[in-house]
């Protein structure tokens, strides 16, 4: 930067500074409750994450009881330590439950976080907001108000937001005429440039099914809602813009800010800005494109800046997804895009109207100068602040440059919540301008201090980068593949075209292949696509016995050599396996949408699934692959190593037809078995899949062999086989149960006793707690119960919920099914598809019956087509007792149940003969803790969906009818395809030993 300016900058940020010398933002205000909690937060982090779960979850604490219990688990005692004397005494008093002390004490905290909370937003009534409204522009500052309420679930609560804002736009169109406009106004407008009423609105709110995977859609969605409410303004003379949100909708947004930027009834009118967000790495390239297009197509607008408000969210999700981190990570990189695009957008000041919004002196004053010294006339820039925030500065702001704008929310507290702890989150946070300055009370100079020398200083004293964890010889530490991102545009065009290349390989003759080579039989079956069975994608050879009988020999011929080759070599080819299913991840992902009606998502995660097993099981058996010395005593050498079973049967489901037939088949080669795999006859091209991947790979002939039959047929001949060592299965537990009891009795000539690993069925349910924030559990549920059609061992197929919240979901979650759009699933804008085949839709419509026998069907939701649609349902009144309660259905079939109380949820969860998945939606610690404790089953998931475990961190796999076996993914699976086996050598010879560096001995 030159230096004039940095200087010009740094005097202006001093008088800035000097002109509200001993002033502070109301939240610091100490004589205050909320300036000494914030204060307690600020030096308490322990302290702080309570107290900001507390707000989070205040809004659901409806009764004195509930109240009591909440602040006595969060507040008394535990990690949170010291505790500031109002909340202490509370807490401590809520001991004495229903008592008149705790009771008052409840009141108490309530209302000082409720006043808390309205500190931030203008009112929670119209009437109220518009009074106050008025009230900051008598004060001499311009307002854009906004909606609270940022999650719908339900095309329902779109339409509510929508309205919300026509009765705000409603109530300000009758108020507007009395207010005077700022400055030298022309045409009513404030500052002689920007209209009095101003609108700031959420896009996602607008349209429940918004989502990165359906672009199209989501913008169409959102526009159709969004212009009613921009038609109004217009006509009130007034101006919107369009706030940015999570990454995730970021293009989305930039689209829709286009579209109806260009559109032939606003074309004409100016008054439509957007939000970018500075801490993003792509925004210089996003302006860079905004103002291309504004150029070209002749259309200014309205930029507003920010820093950014989702900078927690967004570096957590980008880890536990596998994905880029997209934002800046350095706090001084933020400000520096800030002024870096300040001075860029200023630049284009002719096409964009300017909103600088930040509470940080340092960066108004660089817009300030930059300003100055391109000499932009004032009325093509404004500033901006958060209406209860930084009052100091605002006034500072309005004192010298006039043109200052508060964003206003407004609408009640309960949605309003995310938006209050957003707002707490930024003024506590430790880089903070507000914090530092405020109350830190951090010197000017560094305040002020140019941020690329902040950045340099930081950066010569940060410590140097951790070395990448340890690796097992030689390989790299296991990593998840990165999770769908379907914000990468190239990701979302290569889908059809995956989709449509699959569609013309359609037709082919799929040969088994035994001992390397391609083997065609006469039986044959298509393989169809579920949402068109007259779409035959190929046509499978099927195995006879004679076919078995041969693939087996060929598995045994093989097995020598394999189990005599190194671990490290077979986890090299396991590895090469990894790397070619990556190259072609959406060509296999379009396989499945095709083959088993997978929507996008579901199938590129399934294939990434695949990708993890073969990475984490070849790590595994490095790891396993080196003898381990037993003892360390002298004179004596214990080594433990591990050694492959033989033949293995892996019979896979379709479900997950690729990453559970990759999982069991890459364990149980890599442990050096080999392999006769039969994948079911409804996924058996993507099974072939499977096949080229490992040939490709260079297995060795006989090591995998491909070989789809009809179960009738060649299924329990395989089990029986006296020559198969182990059986690795996946499916429904009466077909689990029978290979077990088949696989029990010794065949004549059997050498072994058959190791059987069986993954079997589910009921899993979900508890739905009386706190439970249900704008996320209703999407979890959702998720879990109609991803895929509920054809996952995983789903979730029954929801508990406690009396007192039952109502409430039952008509959100009502509304959430009823908004789902159901079609082919490679259409993305589909949550469901259809099943996948006939049996299995005749299986669901069965149990409709069922349902309306047994309880009242709130949701019946039939699809008619071509396709095998079965009915999405949910069913209300449903008892442990009901069938629907105990069987498990495979399909989009979902039970309510209302419970008393937590303990009656937790008691009806477990009382099916399953135990697979579960999950719990609380905000209580120890109603968690007592789900932990007693809510047995395999994968219990607390505060999220019940789906999508992830090898290496969520190994999967349940216990009782569920299963048996060790969990897939995890540290104990491989152990399961191996013989341990012990070799004790005695190294004394006549009274001599060598004494060896690990063994025992003197110093
Ligand atoms: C009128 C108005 C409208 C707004 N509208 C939106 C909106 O539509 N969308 C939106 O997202 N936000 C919006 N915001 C919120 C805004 O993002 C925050 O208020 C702003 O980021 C705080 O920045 P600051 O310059 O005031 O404070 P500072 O304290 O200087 O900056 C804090 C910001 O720095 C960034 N940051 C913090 N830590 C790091 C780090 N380690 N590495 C990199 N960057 C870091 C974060 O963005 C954080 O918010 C709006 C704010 C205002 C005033």
């Amino acid at each position: 930067m030159n230096p004039q300016l940095d200087e010009a900058i740094r005097q202006r940020g001093k008088a800035f500074f000097a002109s509200i010398r001993g002033e502070s933002p109301s939240i610091f205000n100490k004589g205050f409750w909320t300036g000494k909690v914030m204060d307690w937060a600020m030096k308490n982090e322990g302290f702080k994450v309570q107290l900001f779960r507390f707000v989070d979850v205040l809004p659901y604490l409806t009764t004195s009881g509930n109240l009591s219990r909440h602040i006595e688990e969060y507040f008394a005692g535990g990690e949170a330590g010291d505790i500031p004397a109002v909340l202490k005494w509370g807490a401590e008093k809520s001991g004495l439950f229903g008592g008149v002390a705790a009771k008052l004490m409840g009141k108490a905290i309530r209302s000082n976080i409720e006043g808390m909370a309205r500190q931030f937003i203008v009112g929670e009534q119209t009437k109220e907001a518009v009074k106050n409204l008025s009230k900051i522009r008598k004060d001499g500052f311009a307002f854009t108000v906004d909606l609270l309420g940022e999650a719908t679930v339900s095309e329902l609560e779109s339409d509510a937001y929508r309205d919300g804002y026509l009765e705000v736009l409603d109530a300000i169109a009758a108020e507007q005429k009395s207010w005077k406009p700022f400055g030298a106004g022309t045409e009513g407008l404030d500052w002689g440039s920007a209209p009095k009423v101003n609108a700031s609105i959420k896009p996602s709110a607008l349209f429940s099914q918004a989502s990165p995977m359906d672009f199209e859609g989501s913008v169409e969605g959102i526009l159709a809602r969004m212009r009613p409410v921009y038609r109004k303004i217009m006509a009130m003379g007034g101006a919107m813009c369009i706030d940015m949100e999570q990454l995730k909708y970021k293009d989305i947004t930039i689209e829709l800010f286009k579209r109806l930027r260009g559109e032939s009834e606003f074309r004409d009118y100016p008054y439509l800005s957007i939000v970018l967000q500075a801490y993003m790495r792509e925004t210089e390239h996003d302006i860079k494109d905004l103002i291309a297009w504004g150029r070209a197509e002749g259309l200014p607008f309205g930029l507003r800046l920010v820093k950014g408000a989702y900078w927690d969210y967004e570096t957590v999700i980008a880890k536990q997804m596998g994905w880029p981190v997209p934002v800046w990570t350095r706090k001084p990189e933020s400000d520096i895009a800030h002024e870096k695009l300040a001075r860029l957008i200023l630049e284009n000041s002719d096409l964009v109207y300017f909103q600088c919004a930040s509470h940080n002196i340092r960066t108004i004053s660089n817009v300030m100068e930059t300003a100055a010294e391109l000499q932009i006339p004032e009325n093509r820039y404004e500033f901006q602040a958060l209406y209860g925030m930084a009052e100091p500065v605002r006034k500072g702001l309005l004192k010298v440059a006039g043109r200052v704008r508060l964003y206003c929310p407004y609408g009640e507290l309960l949605p309003g919540m995310a938006y209050l702890v957003r707002r707490l989150l930024e003024n506590t946070a430790n880089e903070s301008f507000l914090r530092l300055s405020f109350a830190d009370g951090e010197a000017e100079d560094r305040l002020l201090e140019n941020p690329q020398l902040t950045l340099e200083r930081e950066l010569a004293a940060a410590p140097p980068k951790p070395a990448e964890k340890a690796s097992i010889d030689g390989l790299t530490a296991f990593r998840n593949e990165p999770l769908a991102d379907f914000t990468v545009a190239e990701l979302r065009k290569a889908f059809p075209e995956a989709i449509a290349q699959v569609r013309g390989e359609a037709g082919r003759v799929l040969p088994l292949r035994i001992g390397g080579k391609s083997v065609e039989t006469d039986d044959r079956i298509p393989t169809v696509n579920p949402a068109d069975p007259g779409e035959v994608l190929a046509s499978v050879c099927q195995a006879g016995t004679a076919e078995v009988d041969a693939a087996i020999d060929a598995a045994e011929a093989a097995f020598p050599a394999w189990r005599d080759t190194s671990a490290k070599e077979r986890a090299a080819i396991i590895l090469k396996a990894a790397a070619i299913a990556r190259r072609d991840i959406v060509a296999l992902s379009a396989t499945q949408v095709l083959e088993v009606g997978k929507q996008w998502g579901q199938a590129y995660n399934d294939v990434g699934e695949a990708i993890d097993f073969l990475e984490y099981y070849a790590r595994e058996a490095v790891r396993l692959g080196s003898p381990k010395r037993m003892g360390r005593e002298p004179g004596e050498k214990n080594h433990l190593f591990y050694e492959p079973k033989g033949v293995t049967a892996v019979i896979a489901p379709w479900n997950f037809p690729l990453a559970i037939s990759v999982g069991m088949t890459a364990a149980a080669i890599v442990a050096g078995n080999t392999v006769v795999y039969k994948p079911s006859s409804l996924s058996s091209l993507t099974g072939y899949g499977m096949a080229e991947i490992f040939k490709e790979a260079g297995l060795p002939d006989g090591v995998f062999n491909y070989c789809p039959g009809r179960g009738s047929v060649m299924g329990d001949h395989l089990v029986e086989h006296p020559k198969v060592s182990t059986i690795a299965f996946t499916g429904s537990m009466e077909t689990g149960l029978r290979i077990q009891e088949k696989a029990a009795k010794v065949q004549p000539g059997q050498a072994y006793c058959k190791k059987v690993i069986a993954e079997m069925g589910g009921k899993n349910a979900i508890i739905i707690d009386d706190d439970a924030d249900l704008d996320e559990a209703i999407l979890g549920v959702v998720y879990s119960a109609f991803g895929f059609q509920g054809q996952k061992c995983s789903a979730c197929s029954r929801v508990i919920v406690v009396d007192s919240i039952y109502d409430k979901f039952v008509s959100r979650l009502t509304e959430a099914c009823g908004s789902l759009r159901i079609g082919p699933s490679e259409d993305p804008e589909n949550a469901m598809g259809p099943v996948v085949d006939p049996a299995q839709q005749k299986k669901v419509q069965e149990y409709l019956q069922v349902a309306h026998e047994e309880g009242q069907v709130l949701v019946e939701r039939q699809t008619s087509g071509p396709g095998y649609y079965a009915p999405l349902v949910v069913v209300a009144g449903i008892r442990p007792e009901h069938r629907l309660a105990q069987e498990e259905v495979f399909g989009p079939i979902l039970a309510v149940m209302k419970a008393e109380s937590f303990d009656q949820a937790l008691e009806w969860a477990t009382s099916t003969r399953f135990a697979l998945t579960g999950g719990v939606y609380s905000r209580s610690p120890r109603h968690l803790e007592k789900a932990r404790r007693e809510f047995r089953v395999g994968n219990l998931y607390l505060n999220r969906n019940c789906v999508g475990a992830m090898v290496g961190r969520q190994p999967f796999g349940g216990s009782r009818m569920s299963g048996v076996g060790s969990k897939s993914g995890g540290p104990d699976y491989l152990l399961q395809f191996m013989e341990p086996r012990v070799v004790t050598e005695n190294t004394i010879r006549r009274g001599f030993t060598p004494i060896d560096e690990d063994d025992e001995w003197f110093e």
